[in-house]
């Protein structure tokens, strides 16, 4: 399919979210990603193409993703960075199953490692759009109090979530550290029926899900989004 880039929005100083317009309408699920291509001159060796997850939810009438751009950036986060509203791209139909389970009375836990938050900001936009209601403990784990995007959406749905800094202000009040499984057990508590939800940097999720499943939750139990060529959150 093809859409075409309408404008971006600063949510702190190094994450942006753009949003475009598709052709015609996408039918996707809340948490489900797409691959978005951008031809440049001189690509470096990652190439001109990246997997995102959409940070819009399907009720919005257009789709964004949310990234955030390094020091020392890959030309396509340039020229992302760099487009121009009304450029038209190319964007692979959404895919993944990265998705709320259909049984509603299921208890959720959503661990997100830095932007790897994108999916649970369009799964609990989209909650809110339906009015529906699912039992959900959420920890968010940031490298400082800076890069905490979507607190309006969190808001809005009433979710509450414990925020997890790691380079802390002297001021911050909250949770301090890196997320581990003993963060996950003893602050969201999930129960043996929960489902836990890991996104974010490749290690981190990979590190998690192993350890979570040796502390005795089921495979099916752990639903896992890895974020690649991210070092950390
Ligand atoms: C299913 C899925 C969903 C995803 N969803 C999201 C999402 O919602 N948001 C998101 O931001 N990402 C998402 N990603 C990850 C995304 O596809 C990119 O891998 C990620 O954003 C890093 O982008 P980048 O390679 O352009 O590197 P950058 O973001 O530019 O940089 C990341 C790190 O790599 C270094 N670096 C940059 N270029 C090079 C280079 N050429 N050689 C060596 N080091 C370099 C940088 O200095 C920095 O340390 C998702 C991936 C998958 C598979």
């Amino acid at each position: 399919m093809h859409v075409t880039f309408d404008h971006s929005r600063p949510e702190t100083d190094n994450i942006t979210t753009y949003f475009f317009e598709p052709e015609k309408p996408v039918d996707y699920v809340a948490g489900q990603f797409i691959e978005l291509y951008i031809p440049h001159d001189n690509p470096d060796d990652r190439g001109i193409k990246r997997w995102f997850t959409l940070s819009s939810a399907p009720s919005d009438k257009l789709l964004s993703i949310t990234t955030k751009h390094a020091k020392r950036s890959s030309t396509f986060k340039q020229a992302l960075a760099a487009l121009e509203p009304g450029t038209r791209l190319k964007m692979a139909e959404p895919m993944g199953d990265f998705v709320l389970p259909r049984d509603a009375s299921r208890p959720l836990v959503f661990i997100a490692g830095g932007i790897g938050v994108t999916p649970f900001h369009s799964m609990l936009q989209q909650l809110a759009a339906d009015k529906e209601h699912r039992q959900i403990r959420m920890l968010y784990g940031v490298p400082t109090e800076n890069e905490i995007i979507f607190q309006d959406t969190f808001d809005a749905a009433n979710q509450h979530v414990t925020v997890m800094v790691e380079n802390p202000s002297p001021e911050w009040g909250g949770e301090r550290g890196t997320i581990t499984v003993d963060e996950i057990i003893g602050l969201e508590e999930p129960s043996d029926d929960s489902l836990i939800y890991v996104s974010g940097p490749e290690p981190m999720v990979e590190s998690l899900t192993k350890q979570l499943i040796a502390r005795g939750f089921g495979q099916q139990q752990v639903v896992s989004d890895y974020f690649p060529n991210y070092p950390t959150i």
